[in-house]
């Protein structure tokens, strides 16, 4: 058999263990996996009802266009029905893109470290990846833009982004979509979205107007509290989205994801209540990092990416031991760093607690 020799230089998915699987392994009786960026709140109570309804028509394939959350979540956003294409989470729309436009003949562009499936996909389908390192934890868009050439079909921008927390701001991303060329598909991933509160953040969906090589990528599954069920979008404009839609199979996102998501978008207060409470954990954290002298990035999603200056996975299985299951930054280009997502004020606080008395352990 011959598999595409690039697949050679690729690993499947490392699931993490199960926090059943932790806790045995560990004797402990409780754990908290604050790992995922997954809200620490669940999601709406609408949903629960919705989805109890849908149960009973198990039987019945889904609506392969998803009509009732299109309507819904069109009116939400502002934008036409034509203009969103929906995924098997926002990672599906990720490789419904790379499927669509890239080959080996083509390169694509991104920031290092970001979130590892538009690189994944890009060397499935055979393309070039360019990589620019983030500085001081932002992407080097200028940089970005030096590397594009004829065969450029995609530059990826991550903002929020992941591991990060950092957003691109509105001057300094309208300048960039200005000096791409129309040829080259710019992917902008918003799965956190929904959590940013920065005063300069832009206004995304009304730059599809003036920017038609723009696709914009959003999840249910963060602030929406949705992750198991597997749902994401992408919204550009109705051509582009017309183009690249034979990629997606028919059924690709189930009936419970669907009605699932309408719920969501139709309780906007929950996600207010949850991005409030988000905003005062990343202040229960940073206070944290300034007593204690660590050195974060200031982040716009639902995580924070703190700098232990040692080597992350000893933090790591120091908080597993004590039941908290936080993310290495080994495996995310942070080698010195842990990515921890924000939970409830009383998780917070004790696994603030915990690694202060690990810090102060360390300077003994
Ligand atoms: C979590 C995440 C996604 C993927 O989310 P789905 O569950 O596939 O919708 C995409 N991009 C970034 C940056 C993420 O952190």
């Amino acid at each position: 058999m011959d598999i595409k020799k690039q697949l050679l230089s690729l690993t499947p998915y490392q699931p993490g263990k199960t926090m059943e699987e932790v806790k045995r392994e560990l004797g402990l009786d409780k754990i908290i996996k604050l790992a995922s960026n997954e809200n620490p709140f669940g999601c709406s109570k609408n949903v629960t009802n919705a989805i109890l309804l849908q149960m009973e028509k198990a039987a019945a394939y889904p609506d392969g266009y998803a009509r009732q959350l299109r309507t819904t979540l069109a009116s939400h956003l502002d934008v036409s029905e034509q203009q969103l294409i929906f995924g098997n989470g926002s990672d599906e729309v990720i490789q419904i893109v790379c499927r669509a436009l890239l080959d080996s003949g083509k390169n694509t562009i991104m920031a290092t470290p970001t979130f590892p499936q538009y690189k994944h996909n890009a060397i499935i389908e055979g393309a070039e990846v360019r990589e620019v390192p983030l500085k001081d934890g932002y992407h080097q868009l200028q940089q970005m833009l030096d590397q594009i050439d004829g065969n450029t079909a995609i530059v990826w921008l991550c903002s929020p982004n992941n591991p990060t927390g950092t957003y691109i701001n509105e001057l300094k991303l309208s300048d960039f979509l200005q000096k791409v060329p129309a040829t080259c598909l710019v992917v902008l991933d918003e799965a956190y979205y929904e959590y940013v509160t920065a005063e300069d953040y832009p206004d995304t969906l009304k730059l599809l107007d003036s920017y038609p090589n723009l696709l914009i990528t959003r999840t249910f599954s963060k602030a929406y509290g949705l992750a198991s069920f597997r749902i994401g979008y992408g919204v550009a404009n109705e051509e582009l989205i017309n183009r690249i839609e034979p990629v997606r199979e028919p059924f690709n996102t189930n009936s419970i994801a669907q009605v699932a998501a309408t719920a969501g978008v139709l309780d906007q207060e929950f996600i207010k209540e949850c991005v409030q409470k988000n905003k005062e954990g990343l202040d229960q954290f940073y206070s944290f990092c300034q007593e204690m002298n660590l050195a974060y990035y200031p982040s716009e999603g639902n995580f924070i990416l703190i700098d232990f200056k040692t080597d992350a996975d000893i933090v790591f299985h120091y908080l597993l031991t004590k039941g908290y299951i936080v993310r290495s930054g080994k495996a995310l280009g942070f080698p010195t760093s842990l990515r921890i997502t924000i939970g409830k004020q009383d998780q917070n606080e004790e696994i603030i607690s915990l690694l202060k008395e690990y810090q102060l352990k360390q300077a003994m």
